[in-house]
């Protein structure tokens, strides 16, 4: 049963790591063993009350000016944050409040996950709670007065902070897939849903998610267990007079958040719109394993072309969610509908597939082989001295290579291109991230690679 992580993110010196050994006890760091990303982060087991977490401090953020992430750091973020059930902002309140504070505030408000506002240094009797007040300004929400070095007020911080971790229960079915239906409105995903609950001679209950009015239903079939997140949201429209452009998204967003698998469906009759796009552009920054439903195929008019048609126009309009299987369903006659759990589980197990470093480095051998990195007018020639898949859920890849400077976006994609002709991975995203390295650090930690490639 994996623990809930929580993300520790801010600037550097306000006190991170001070407050994450405080909420951490006396406990040891577990230090992923893996080589390359996962390794920056170290993980500190938690709890309070009868709840145990992973506590993950994300480094300090750093910024280019006051505006700008570095982008590597950026990504590692953004990482952490994608495995987070929350994640806690600390800020300064003897500094008061900071550009930077503002700039990194304003990032994770538009990310989907919970986000508690810690304001640290705050042990003044008198003066603490004047401090913390001053970063209601960030529109995070209620500041947390606290200490890291004192303690105070971390008591309340991990009060609020444990309505924000997902009920047990969801945590005890590992087997069991998380799947988001999710689409613009009138796309036809409440029927989409009737039609599948009415598929199933088995077990159909509804089960409350993690926010209050979130429900979630569980269905089996072929022995599988598929949790339906948030069907409530799916059907919550019936009852209440939207405006025609109210589109629910933020909704759909933490349904995608919280899913394995997300059903992107779209209208045969419409097309592709930018709000679909929007929606795929969130599933692949989420990390979520993805199948396009295409529904209402019925009302479309079809000859031996339609569906060649058809599929240019995904291919056009989607193009970066291009791993993504398509299915043409009708959820009014029912037309396939029985098939698309069958690229549900396909896609998971995509999603959560390892590879191993033997086959990952054949395939990037193979590809270096074909297509040699680029060379800069000054003749520095890039090179890749091993890959390793560093995490799953997606499959995510690390690169060690010279410098990530040397290989533009158009080799980038070439080798992204290799791993998936060569590996698969359908239905799910890939991340690969280019790691700098001298060769003499490639060679200490792992000898028998470094002359590989
Ligand atoms: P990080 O870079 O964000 O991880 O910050 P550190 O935990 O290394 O702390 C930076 C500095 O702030 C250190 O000098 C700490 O002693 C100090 N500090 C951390 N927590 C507190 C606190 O609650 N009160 C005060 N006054 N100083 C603190
Ligand atoms: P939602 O807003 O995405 O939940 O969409 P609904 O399930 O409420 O469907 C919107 C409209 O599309 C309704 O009038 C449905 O009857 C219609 N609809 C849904 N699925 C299909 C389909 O497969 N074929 C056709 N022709 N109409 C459909």
């Amino acid at each position: 049963m994996p623990l809930p992580v929580v993300a520790i993110i801010g600037r550097p010196n306000v006190g991170k790591s001070t407050l994450v050994n405080r909420l951490a006890g006396g406990k040891d760091a577990i230090v992923h063993d893996e080589p390359g990303v996962t390794r920056d982060r170290t993980y500190r087991q938690a709890y309070w009350q009868d709840r145990d977490f992973l506590v993950v401090d994300t480094g300090g953020l750093v910024f280019d000016d006051d505006t700008e992430f570095l982008p590597l750091i950026r990504e590692q973020a953004l990482m952490a944050l994608a495995e987070a059930s929350a994640a806690i902002l600390v800020v300064d309140g003897q500094a008061g409040v900071t550009g930077a504070d503002e700039t990194i505030a304003a990032w994770l408000r538009q990310q989907t996950v919970p986000v508690l506002l810690a304001v640290n240094k705050c042990e003044s009797p008198d003066q603490g709670l004047v401090q913390a007040s001053e970063f209601w300004r960030l529109g995070i929400g209620e500041p947390f007065a606290v200490s890291g070095i004192h303690g105070n007020g971390t008591g309340e911080l991990l009060d609020a902070l444990l309505a924000h971790l997902p009920p047990t229960e969801e945590l005890e079915e590992p087997d069991e897939i998380r799947v988001a239906i999710v689409g613009r409105p009138n796309v036809g995903k409440s029927s989409l849903l009737n039609a599948f609950v009415g598929e199933q001679r088995s077990i159909v209950s509804p089960i409350s998610g993690t926010t209050r009015d979130a429900i979630d239903m569980v269905v089996e079939q072929g022995g599988h267990r598929y949790r339906l997140v948030d069907t409530a949201g799916i059907r919550k429209k019936k009852n209440v007079e939207y405006g025609p452009e109210f589109f629910g998204i933020n909704r759909a967003f933490k349904a995608i958040r919280r899913a394995d698998v997300v059903l992107l469906v779209v209208d045969a009759l419409d097309g592709i719109t930018e709000q679909d796009q929007k929606l795929a552009g969130r599933i692949i920054e989420d990390g979520r394993a993805c199948v396009v439903v295409v529904n209402k195929w019925d009302a479309i008019e079809k000859d031996s072309h339609t569906i060649y048609e058809y599929e240019r126009h995904l291919k056009d309009r989607l193009h970066f969610t291009e791993w993504a299987p398509t299915i043409y369903v009708s959820a009014m006659t029912g037309q396939r509908i029985d098939k698309i759990l069958e690229l549900v589980n396909t896609a998971a197990e995509q999603h959560k597939r390892r590879v191993s470093t033997a086959v990952l480095n054949e395939v990037l051998e193979e590809a270096l082989n074909w297509h040699t990195p680029p060379t800069t007018r000054q003749g520095r020639q890039g090179k890749i001295y091993y890959g390793t898949q560093v995490a799953s859920q997606p499959p995510t890849i690390a690169l060690f290579v010279n410098d990530p400077k040397l290989f533009n976006d158009n080799y980038r994609r070439y080798i992204e291109r290799q791993f998936r002709q060569q590996l698969g991975f359908t239905g799910t995203p890939i991340r690969i991230f280019w790691r700098g390295k001298k060769l003499r650090e490639v060679e200490r930690n792992n000898p028998n690679r470094a002359t590989k490639i």
